[in-house]
């Protein structure tokens, strides 16, 4: 028998597809678009066409495992549960309860999976947790300051727009929903402008490309603003009604000099005029930001100076323009923590303030915690060792804590550093919803198929260890019920989980944020950037810039998309100074690590930048991290992946 259910991907994704998954004979036989879902139509993007794939992989782990003597060996549930449930209490019993470590990042993005982990460490009395970010932190926490909060135009607002700006994003890869939109806007006339120091797949649809220095974005936003200013003549009135901050802004675009500012950037007078006229003489402009440029030590700096610019220019609240990131934000009622945290104090739970620590440098900040020091670590979606930067260091204080838990659906670079590795559920079998952060719908999560093997949840696997632990009772198995006690904002809305079960339910939100001229900010307007010191000049070497692909959701691969070797692409000009010839082996290599890797000549790498997919090859999860730097944006902060330099060096031994 054939049946099919609507469910939704809660992968690390803004484009949050609805999906339609067939099941026959108890076997998930199709995993398409829901095209119900207005922004998802009537396609998913490479990962999600080879989910099944995923899914069904003979990798999965699919029992918990116990490391013996250096190797993993499968175990029951209740020996892994016994076992987690006594390091835990001997651990805080000893240290206190800062002692443990909860490590949790995007590797699933639905409701529960994240409100759960927040209620299982309340009844636990607090933990040290990660905070801080490896992807959007600087921009996310830019965007909260100047605009008081984090909101998207409709994208069929894209049809207004007579230019649309992609500043540091690659749509076409990572946000691939947004493409029939963008290429309707381009039927409709508006011009393409890609700012980004690589040739990205969004670049070959562009009408230009702006290729800058890899860190320029803050001087050419300022190169550009100066031209506006110029082109305007006199000051646009409400740069003062609706905004904060303008006379040191504009004290700061003067303190600038135009040579300079291209010399910095790397860019010519031509193409800082061409923004100036898709921010002044051609507007609307629709500005997309992405992560690209919020990867630096300026990344909210970078952020800043990009909104200031919109908005002075008149790019802000108006119909087919905008600074557009995502909707960030959880729509769901968080009341709940609140009564769980006084049910846990009935239970006798004494609760401490969480202690944070950065996942920029989460390696050096493990290491160094004191009073308590950290002494177990629980790791769940997220693979740090893959993802997180300094990851040989992280491998090695992952390995010397005294206990190591790692809920995984493989076999990752993390979960090879762990005690206990417990399998869990993937979104095919969870119970749950999601509200997406690229756009306004609300999707439900029902389960397709039940658990396979072994695997369960992260709600089931935080259940019986509480129940192990003096807690019985306290975490019901019970998903729907948690749900329902959140959804009180969405009803609000007029919208109910029967609903959502459904199918995908639109949020009520603005189509053009802003266009009122009011900004949730303290004082209700928009906030300028004051200031901006600059950037020092980077040191010797290439940029080895952080690049996302088609085929790979972050960290997450099967050994058999593996390459063997990766392949790192250069300019022409920078393999003949080396004498480096096409496919040859040459090694990347900073004062941190060095790679082996395949040369490959790519006439549109700028001559001082080196790409590579960040993990993509076999025996060596950590990848291309292992250069990474523990370094962290001036916002957020995030981490500054693209301040790595790297030197190429031929293969001689
Ligand atoms: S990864 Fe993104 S685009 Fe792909 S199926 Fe999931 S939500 Fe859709």
């Amino acid at each position: 028998m054939e049946k099919k259910i609507v469910t939704s991907c809660t992968r690390d994704c803004p484009d949050c597809c609805g999906i339609i998954a067939t099941v026959k004979n108890g076997k998930i036989v199709s995993h398409r678009a829901n095209p119900s879902n207005s922004y998802t139509r009537n396609f998913l993007c490479t990962k999600g066409n080879n989910y099944l794939k995923r899914f069904y992989s003979p990798e999965r782990l699919l029992k918990p495992m116990i490391r013996k003597d250096g190797d993993f060996e499968p175990v029951s549930w209740d020996d892994a549960l016994d076992l987690i449930a006594e390091k835990l209490t001997q651990t805080r019993k000893e240290y206190g309860p800062l002692s443990s470590l909860w490590a949790q990042y995007s590797g699933s993005l639905s409701f529960l999976n994240i409100l759960m982990p927040r209620i299982f460490w309340i009844y636990l009395g607090g933990s040290t947790i990660n905070t801080g970010g490896l992807s959007v932190d600087a921009l996310q926490a830019a965007q909260n300051n100047d605009f008081g909060a984090c909101l998207l135009h409709s994208p069929d607002d894209l049809l207004n727009s007579k230019n649309i700006v992609f500043w540091g994003k690659n749509p076409a890869v990572t946000n691939v929903h947004l493409s029939p939109f963008i290429k309707k806007a381009k039927k409709n006339g508006a011009r393409i402008t890609v700012v980004d120091p690589r040739y990205s797949q969004t670049t070959q649809i562009a009408d230009r490309h702006i290729a800058l220095a890899p860190g320029g974005d803050g001087y050419l936003a300022i190169a550009v603003a100066r031209e506006v200013r110029r082109r305007q003549g006199k000051e646009p009135d409400f740069v003062r009604s609706l905004g904060t901050g303008w006379d040191e802004y504009k004290a700061m675009l003067d303190r600038y000099d135009d040579q300079d500012l291209f010399k910095r950037a790397d860019v010519t007078a031509d193409e800082v005029s061409h923004l100036a006229s898709v921010y002044w003489d051609d507007q609307p402009a629709a500005t997309y930001l992405g992560l690209g440029m919020n990867w630096y030590k300026q990344g909210g700096a970078h952020s800043r100076l990009i909104h200031s610019l919109i908005f002075f220019s008149g790019n802000v609240g108006v119909p087919g323009g905008g600074a557009n990131f995502f909707i960030m934000g959880l729509p769901f009622d968080t009341k709940i923590m609140r009564e769980e945290m006084a049910k846990a104090k009935e239970r006798g739970v004494e609760l401490v303030k969480p202690r944070r620590i950065l996942n920029p440098y989460l390696a050096r900040e493990i290491e160094k915690a004191e009073n308590p020091p950290i002494k177990l670590a629980w790791v769940s979606m997220m693979n740090p060792v893959a993802s997180a930067p300094d990851s040989q260091h992280l491998t090695k204080v992952l390995q010397n804590l005294d206990f190591v838990i790692v809920t995984e659906q493989f076999m990752t670079a993390t979960a090879r550093c762990a005690d206990v590795v417990l399998p869990v559920t993937t979104y095919l079998e969870e119970d749950d919803v999601i509200a997406s952060h690229g756009h306004p719908y609300v999707g439900p999560v029902n389960a397709v198929v039940p658990p396979l093997g072994e695997a369960r949840s992260n709600l089931w696997i935080f259940s019986k260890v509480l129940d192990r632990m003096g807690l019985e009772g306290a975490m019901p198995v019970s998903p729907w019920e948690w749900i329902s006690r959140s959804f009180g904002s969405l009803n609000e809305q007029g919208i109910t989980l029967e609903d959502v079960k459904k199918g995908p339910v639109r949020r009520n939100l603005p189509d053009i944020p802003y266009q009122d001229g009011k900004f949730p900010t303290p004082d209700g307007k928009f906030q300028f950037i004051p200031d901006y010191e600059g950037r020092p000049e980077p040191e010797a070497g290439l940029t080895l810039l952080m690049v996302k692909v088609r085929s790979l959701l972050n960290s997450q691969l099967l050994s058999e998309e593996a390459k063997s070797i990766p392949t790192v692409y250069l300019n022409p000009g920078t393999m003949g100074d080396l004498g480096v010839v096409e496919g040859e082996r040459v090694w990347v290599q900073n004062k941190l690590d060095r790679l082996e890797a395949l040369a490959a000549a790519s006439d549109k790498t700028r001559p001082d930048i080196v790409e590579m997919v960040p993990c993509h090859w076999k025996d060596d999860q950590g990848g291309v991290n292992r250069l990474r730097e523990a370094i962290a944006s001036d916002l957020g902060p995030t981490t500054a992946f693209n301040e790595t330099r790297v030197t190429i060096h031929k293969h001689v031994d």
